[in-house]
C-alpha cells in the first residue's frame, strides 16, 4: 500500500490543473519498499522537458533529479517514485508508459484529468516478470 498525506495530493492535483491540457510531471521522495507499505513524504515538481512535445508525453528535468537526490542523500528519504498526468485519458499507464518503464524501483502516480479536472489518481508499479504495470492501493490519510 503506498500512504500519501492529503496536502501532498493537494499539490499534484493542482499542478495537474494547472498545466492542463498539457502533462505535469515530478518525482516522489519518502521511505519504505513497495513489497511492503511506501509512505510518501515529499513532491518534488519538475519542467516537463519531453523533447516529442508535452501533451501526451512527459519526462522530468534530469537536474531536478540530480538536485533531489544530492539534497536527501544521508536521510531516511528517497526517490521513491514520479508522477505525471493524462488529460483526457484515465489514470492505467499508456503503451508509451510501459516502454519508458526502465526502473523497476520506481513507483508511478498517475494523475487523470477531464476538461481540466482531476477525475482520478491511481499508483502503479512495474512488474518486471509480466513486462506489465500493476496497480498498487493508494491510501490518502
Ligand atoms: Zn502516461
Amino acid at each position: 500500500m503506498i500512504k500519501i498525506a492529503a496536502r501532498l495530493i493537494d499539490q499534484i492535483t493542482r499542478a495537474a490543473q494547472d498545466a492542463y491540457p498539457n502533462e505535469c510531471c515530478g518525482l516522489l521522495g519518502g521511505h519504505g519498499d513497495l513489497d511492503g507499505d511506501v509512505i510518501i513524504t515529499r513532491v518534488q515538481p519538475s519542467k516537463n522537458v519531453a523533447q516529442e512535445g508535452i501533451r501526451d508525453r512527459f519526462e522530468v528535468d534530469p537536474k531536478v533529479r540530480f538536485d533531489l537526490m544530492r539534497k536527501l542523500e544521508g536521510g531516511q528519504e528517497r526517490i521513491i517514485g514520479h508522477y505525471h498526468s493524462h488529460p483526457d485519458h484515465s489514470a492505467m499507464p499508456s503503451q508509451h508508459d510501459l516502454k519508458m518503464a526502465f526502473e523497476p524501483d520506481l513507483l508511478w502516480l498517475i494523475i487523470a484529468l477531464e476538461d481540466g479536472r482531476v477525475t482520478d489518481t491511481r499508483a502503479h508499479r512495474i512488474d518486471v516478470d509480466a513486462s506489465t504495470f500493476q496497480e498498487v492501493p493508494l491510501s490518502v490519510e
